[in-house]
């Protein structure tokens, strides 16, 4: 799955256009129909997509392309699970972080065990991209837990990109997805 951090009617014409790169090996992607009917529960509702498929013309991999506010291999948006992730290392535990959002426990527990068994993979990423954004950004103060210090970095991370390039067309915690690659696992393409 390729976040896209553009508006979809404008992903759609840089697909055809050849401007977006595979993210293995930055070769042009090219259209490849689309990818199965999702439906997203927001903050408030559900939200359905349809996402486009692309394949790679150089390596023939085929990607997703999914709007930041989705968050790969997961049902709920990127708002709702950053919440999660803010109060968990806020101390709340998932329980009660399920009643506040209106989710399953077990679906929040989900999201709190990923993200911390990614957190060191979170830091890093944000940190090289925070590093690449080229920000005079202190050191973050370790914090109690690996989540903590993971979300600390993100949020410094989003706070660059604004500086860098002025107000954000995305939300926060869609940056995030996008700047990491899928805000729970940590697994986005390096910084250009
Ligand atoms: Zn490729």
């Amino acid at each position: 799955m390729l976040s896209i951090a553009i508006p979809e009617q404008q992903a759609q014409a840089a697909l055809a256009a050849g401007l977006l790169a595979c993210p293995g090996c930055s070769g042009p992607l090219s259209p490849w129909g689309y990818a199965r009917l999702r439906e997203v529960r927001m903050e408030a509702g559900v939200r359905q997509l349809t996402p486009a498929r692309a394949r790679c013309r150089c390596c023939k991999v085929t990607h997703v392309l999914a709007p930041a506010w989705l968050v790969p291999r997961r049902r709920d948006s990127a708002q709702v699970i950053g919440q999660a992730l803010w109060l968990a290392a806020c101390g709340y535990g998932h329980r009660r972080i399920a009643r506040h959002l209106d989710r399953p426990a077990s679906t929040v527990r989900g999201w709190l065990r990923t993200a911390r068994t990614s957190a060191e993979d979170l830091r890093g990423c944000a940190t090289r991209w925070s590093v690449s954004l080229d920000c005079e950004h202190g050191a973050v103060i370790p914090a109690a837990c690996g989540l903590g210090d993971a979300l600390e970095a993100i949020m410094l991370a989003v706070r660059a990109w604004v500086l860098r390039f002025g107000q954000d067309t995305l939300g926060p915690w869609e940056r995030a997805v996008w700047l990491t690659g899928g805000l729970l696992y940590g697994c986005s393409p390096l910084p250009p």
